[in-house]
């Protein structure tokens, strides 16, 4: 019985929602695998090992702290070193990550260090005649490739959104685990953080997001949405392409191919024709409902729900009906 790690995110010595992903897709892979333990690691300033008890109530049953002052922000090399480290000598069947940003640099580098596949951005796991099954979207959302992987460890990155955390409480043991190497010595340190927009919901973490496109015609015109996404109450902004070119927007609400992926649980398009750059960054949202005046807008194609109007009339209508519901 072979068993899975993850590495759970936190920031600030805040768990982070992509954390809970990881750790439940651990989980799902242990138990589909012969129901081996879940081993979660956690990384950050004297502290982090708080969360402890947050991981082992979505399935882990050993919870990794790794405390150093120097990991109080995220730190590349010292966390391929100690991830590595780990996975190695835990003779893990599989290692979760996340695809978030930090996910996404952290996961290719312990795999090139392990010599181990590497299965990025999957929207499910599975396991089939001993093998990890990873489902993904490829070729910018158009097709859901299924790979299967033999060799151990497997590692794998889930996409922002696509495993939905569940209550499946373990005993979450504290194992205090050394950082490999000093975090102090690294040759990249981070020596400044930009804050992006305070107090408002992460684009990546948001259940709600509304996105504009270039349909609302005028920066301020993001009103509308700004407006439609405080009336859901845990709702982030969102743009297309079209938009942050034009500095109606920051690049960091861009939503797409060379933007932000994300699966949201309810994804309100307005005024965005649905090309395919786009759609590479939010087809995997749960719920998508479009609202465009063009009735041919390929947006439409893959909308759970369209309307069929003129934003500046229905947008308003829709914050209205939100607020009241
Ligand atoms: P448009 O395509 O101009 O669509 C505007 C829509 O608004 C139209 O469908 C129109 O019918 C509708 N509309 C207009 N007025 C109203 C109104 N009053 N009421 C209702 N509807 C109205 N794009 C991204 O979004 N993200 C990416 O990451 C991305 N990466 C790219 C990478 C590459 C390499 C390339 C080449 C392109 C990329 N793009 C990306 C750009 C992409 O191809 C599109 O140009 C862009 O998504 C279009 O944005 P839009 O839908 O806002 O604008």
């Amino acid at each position: 019985m072979a068993n899975v790690f993850a590495f759970a995110e936190t920031r600030g010595g805040e768990l982070r929602k992509a954390g809970l992903e990881a750790v439940t897709a651990a989980r799902q892979l242990a138990d589909a695998t012969g129901g081996g333990e879940v081993h979660a690691m956690v990384a950050g300033a004297p502290g982090v090992g708080g969360v402890a008890q947050k991981l082992a109530e979505v399935g882990a049953d050993v919870v990794l702290v790794v405390e150093h002052p120097a990991l109080a922000r995220y730190d590349a090399e010292t966390l391929t070193r100690t991830v590595a480290e780990r996975v190695k000598s835990g003779g893990y069947r599989a290692a979760v990550f996340s695809a978030t940003a930090q996910g996404k640099e952290l996961a290719p580098r312990v795999a090139a260090r392990l010599g181990a596949p590497l299965a990025a951005d999957a929207t499910s796991v599975s396991a089939e005649g001993g093998a990890i099954v990873v489902k993904h979207p490829m070729y910018t959302g158009k097709v859901i490739g299924t790979l299967s992987i033999a060799a151990s460890p497997a590692l794998v990155s889930v996409r922002l959104g696509a495993i939905t955390p569940a209550p499946n409480a373990k005993a979450g043991r504290v194992e205090a685990v050394q950082a490999v190497g000093d975090p102090a010595q690294s040759k990249a340190r981070v020596v400044e953080l930009r804050e992006g927009s305070k107090g408002k919901v992460d684009l990546g973490e948001a259940p709600v997001i509304v996105s504009g496109g270039r349909g609302l015609k005028a920066a301020e015109n993001f009103k509308l949405v700004e407006d439609l996404a405080d009336a859901f109450g845990n709702a982030a902004v969102g743009a297309t392409r079209a938009v942050t070119d034009e500095g109606w927007r920051p690049h960091s609400e861009q939503i797409g191919q060379t933007g932000r992926v994300v699966s949201p649980q309810l994804y309100v398009a307005v005024g965005i024709s649905g090309a395919i750059q786009h759609l590479a960054g939010m087809r995997t949202a749960k719920t998508i409902v479009a609202i465009n005046k063009d009735k041919d807008a390929p947006i439409f194609k893959i909308a759970d729900y369209g309307i069929v109007g003129d934003v500046f009339d229905v947008v308003p209508a829709l914050t209205q009906a939100v607020r009241a519901a």
